[in-house]
């Protein structure tokens, strides 16, 4: 039986395997993918929100080995590949135990720790870390007419505009996602955008909430010259295939319908005892990120200590305390 069983090889489980192996701690991290699948999954030169410069490091696993010092890092916000090289450079580097293409599928209390069925068999641990990651799962706005309509993709689905060439793509959401979509769609593709409220931007707010992709002016200037169309707080209320009524009254066809709605929690299921959750989803966890499960940790942005916990900078300096108390049970 391993001390620890870290579940997710992202930037999360990866600072905490970090942190573990630093102090001469036995663990094991699986990953059902690559190291940061998630990450490779993402858009090709997607620009990250969070700077990674000196002084406004958002974006760094720790702050002593900094992305910004990688050469020929994107600056002040670094491209989706930067960040992956610097992820996968930190995990080789660190020579953190990764065992790759291992999907974690679900996990059971044991006398002394927990057993996990894993891909390539199964494991144990004193110890158990999820930090499978808070955009596992797609959400769906519940519009009548989305479920397995065949028009119908998520954020997550999107690889590139060229597949969207001179197509109507109607992009429901007015978040960070439907923002970056929009804009890398406009002009190749007739964009629409709905959304449920008023738009809001983050230079009028300042809550980083309301980051509007790579470029808010980008996508206020799209908006201003009618290359995307804005439907601000006029949301879809019904979909039939192609087809789709809005609250205003109108009805109108598309090619595509892109739900750029986000993510929900999800985890695997863990038999002999009970995770409890909040109403957001999220898993109720200690200040040091145990769930209501002995010996079971949450840790990275499925860990929400606070809501800037979707974001690097925001679970960076949790994911150590998770570590100190793991380390304090041992
Ligand atoms: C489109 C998008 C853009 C973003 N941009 C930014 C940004 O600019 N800055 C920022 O700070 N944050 C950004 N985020 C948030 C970002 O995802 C988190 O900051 C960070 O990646 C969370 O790390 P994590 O380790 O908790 O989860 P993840 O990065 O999701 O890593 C979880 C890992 O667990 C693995 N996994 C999942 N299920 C299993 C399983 N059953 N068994 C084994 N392994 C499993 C996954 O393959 C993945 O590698 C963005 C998120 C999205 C979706």
């Amino acid at each position: 039986m391993r001390d620890v069983i870290i579940a997710g090889g992202g930037p999360g489980g990866l600072l905490l395997a970090h942190f573990l192996g630093e102090h001469g701690i036995d663990y094991q991290v699986l990953e059902r993918g690559k190291i940061a699948q998630a990450w490779r999954m993402m858009r090709e030169g997607m620009i990250l929100l969070s700077p990674a410069v000196p002084g406004t490091d958002w974006t760094s696993l720790t702050l002593k080995h900094p992305l910004w010092a990688l050469p020929g890092v994107r600056k002040p916000f670094p491209r989706r590949e930067d960040f992956l090289c610097y992820v996968d450079a930190f995990a080789r580097e660190h020579h953190l135990r990764v065992l790759e293409n291992t999907a974690v599928t679900r996990a059971a209390v044991i006398p002394g720790g927990f057993s996990v069925e894993t891909s390539a068999g199964n494991k144990s641990g004193r110890f158990l870390v999820l930090a499978t990651g808070s955009a596992s799962e797609p959400a769906y706005p519940d519009i009548p007419g989305i479920a397995s309509n065949p028009f119908v993709l998520h954020a997550c689905d999107y690889v590139h505009c060229m597949a969207y060439s001179g197509k109507r793509v109607l992009i429901i959401g007015g978040g960070n996602s439907a923002a970056e979509i929009a804009i890398e769609l406009a002009g190749t593709a007739g964009v629409t955008l709905s959304t449920r409220g008023p738009m809001r931007y983050f230079s009028e707010t300042g809550d980083l909430e309301h980051i509007r992709g790579s470029s808010e002016s980008n996508l206020k200037e799209c908006i201003r010259f009618g290359i995307v169309g804005l439907r601000e707080a006029d949301p879809v209320v019904r979909v039939s295939g192609r087809r789709a009524w809005f609250r205003g009254g109108e009805e109108r066809e598309f090619d595509w319908i892109l739900c750029a709605t986000g993510y929900r929690p999800a985890w695997i299921p863990i038999d002999g005892g009970t995770v409890r959750t909040r109403e957001d989803g999220y898993p109720v966890i200690s200040p040091t990120g145990q769930s209501t499960l002995p010996g079971l940790y949450f840790c990275g942005s499925l860990a929400r200590f606070n809501k800037r916990c979707a974001f690097i900078h925001g679970f960076r300096n949790y994911v150590e305390k998770v570590f100190w108390d793991i380390a304090d049970g041992l």
